[in-house]
């Protein structure tokens, strides 16, 4: 069914009116409900989903071996425990989220199969007006909400990153992205090149390895990988003398997030020790004689970019096993049978993966205007990383990447609910986030320090997001261990908010 732009005449239909609008039933999406059902139970609220399910990222990727990379007991919420291995499958998420929302009856708040197009903010009514299609009629819908939260995540859903090389046209066997595997992929004794060493290519490769003739990851550079055995040793003991599944679960999200913050600390001051021990773990599967320097030694500090978890060391047992191999160098074109490196090696493929990456997307590509101007995302100053300036009543989530995304989700969700609930104790209906006197000489810089955090994504990508200051109030610093006690203890009467603008300047 093709979407409907909506026109003049559909524009017209009636809305329908919620306190509160979610975008997208994604591991944020739900959590929002949620915390919207425990935290604000007079509020009226809908989500609404562009898919026909739950689930965003791990509804969507079907590639092979699909799983987590971070462990799901800080991965999953703080308000459900997690009973199963640290590192889950995009099922066993599913499962769980689907846990969330049947035992909390979440399902009649959630309209699936509703994509959303454009979102006008009206600063006379201070309304939202949202214009989205539903999937299965082709029709246009409308609704409007007082407070908009964006759980759309971060990246476009429909096509993935794959950069253009010369000779791609030319080349004679499948090119796959792993956003978009085709469900009747046969790669049982081919031959199978996947390019990129991030976490996909890391879960892929031993997910196919044993079934395919050979798997080549080629990378340009190599990516730092954490391998452990897939099981939680402390919170084994703790069942072992019967505590309780959901003391398990908050004394293991503690004791990892401990760990967690010295591994960070550790990065930052001692980032030669940490790389050692890092490239110990890898050398033990791969034995004294594997090129280790070249394959697995990273040109970045450990945790610049994401850190992946790689369960049992399962790609190296790949690469020891003889099933899978890394080229690392460039790549200098297809060719009709697969690659030719700058080196001048020649690589043969039937299937060539692009585990390539995302395509950033800015609020999931809607439209936004405000007061009938379109808005320039990229013209606002960031409120640490969830509001923006000149954009009222709107939070979006954007999580950590060093730590679970999740951990952000509960964290400013009690946000937008102790929000919310100050708005309606004191009859306010807007709300801004506006730089102070304090800020005016501020220099703005782009969304993230490439010093702190660089994958690619972001990087090419960066001139779309919103600006960042030099004050923690103008950043998403992406560390979760100052968030958890500053996001708590925001002042929300502090000017940096500033509440029914309008009709106060109107009244002064
Ligand atoms: C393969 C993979 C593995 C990952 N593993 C981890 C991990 O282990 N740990 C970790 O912390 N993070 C991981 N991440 C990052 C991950 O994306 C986030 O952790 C998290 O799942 C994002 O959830 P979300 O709900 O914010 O966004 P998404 O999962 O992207 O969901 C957004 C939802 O919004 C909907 N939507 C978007 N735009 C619209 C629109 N215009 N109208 C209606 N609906 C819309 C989408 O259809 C989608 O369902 C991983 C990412 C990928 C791709």
């Amino acid at each position: 069914m093709t979407e409907a732009t909506p026109t003049a005449e559909s524009k017209s239909s009636p809305a329908e009116h919620f306190d509160v609008l979610v975008v997208g039933a994604g591991i944020s999406g739900v959590g929002a409900a949620y915390h919207l059902k425990h935290q604000c139970p007079d509020k009226s609220y809908v989500v609404l989903e562009a898919y026909d399910t739950f689930g965003g990222t791990w509804h969507m990727h079907r590639y092979p071996g699909i799983r987590s990379d971070s462990d799901l007991y800080t991965f999953g919420y703080r308000f459900k425990p997690w009973s199963g291995p640290p590192i889950a499958t995009g099922a066993e998420i599913l499962k769980y989220m689907n846990e969330v929302i049947e035992e909390n009856d979440l399902d009649r708040h959630i309209r699936y199969g509703h994509r959303i197009q454009s979102a006008e903010w009206s600063s006379e009514d201070n309304l939202w007006t949202i214009h989205a299609t539903r999937k299965d009629t082709g029709e246009p819908v409308h609704f409007t909400a007082n407070f908009l939260w964006m759980c759309q995540g971060y990246y476009r859903h429909a096509k993935g990153f794959t950069p253009e090389w010369e000779g791609m046209e030319d080349y004679e066997g499948e090119i796959v992205h792993p956003q978009t595997w085709p469900e009747d992929l046969d790669y049982r004794g081919k031959r199978v090149i996947v390019i990129g060493s991030g976490a996909t290519a890391a879960t892929l490769i031993p997910a196919i390895a044993g079934e395919t003739e050979h798997v080549t990851m080629v990378q340009r550079s190599p990516t730092y990988f954490f391998p452990a055995p897939n099981r939680n040793e402390f919170a084994d003991t703790l069942r072992a003398i019967e505590v309780d599944e959901e003391t398990v679960h908050d004394l293991t999200r503690r004791k990892i997030l401990h760990d967690q913050a010295e591994i960070t600390r550790l990065s930052r001051e001692q980032p030669e020790d940490v790389k050692k021990l890092l490239l110990a773990g890898v050398r033990m599967y791969l034995g004294p004689d594997y090129d280790i320097e070249k394959h697995f030694t990273p040109r970045y500090r450990p945790w610049q970019q994401r850190l992946a978890f790689v369960p049992d060391g399962d790609i190296f047992q790949g690469i020891a096993s003889g099933k899978a191999s890394v080229v690392t160098d460039e790549i200098e074109r297809f060719t009709k049978k697969g690659l030719l490196m700058k080196s001048g090696e020649e690589l043969e493929a039937d299937i060539i993966v692009t585990a390539t990456g995302f395509n950033l997307s800015v609020l999931g590509d809607i439209d936004f205007t405000i007061d009938g101007e379109p808005l320039d995302f990229a013209k606002t100053v960031t409120y640490r990383g969830m509001m923006f300036t000149g954009v009222p009543n709107l939070l979006w989530i954007f999580g950590y990447f060093r730590a679970s995304w999740t951990l952000r989700v509960d964290l400013l969700a009690d946000f937008v609910c102790r929000l919310l609930n100050h708005m309606q104790a004191n009859g306010y209906q807007r709300v801004d986030v506006a730089l102070r006197e304090e800020d005016r000489d501020m220099e703005l810089l782009p969304w993230m320090d490439p010093d702190n955090f660089n994958p690619n994504y972001l990087m090419r990508s960066m001139h779309l997001l919103p600006k960042r200051g030099d004050k923690p109030e103008w950043q998403h610093t992406q560390d979760y261990w100052r968030e958890r006690k500053e996001i708590p203890a925001i002042d929300l009467t502090a000017e940096e908010f500033q509440y029914d603008r309008e009709t106060r300047r109107s009244d002064s």
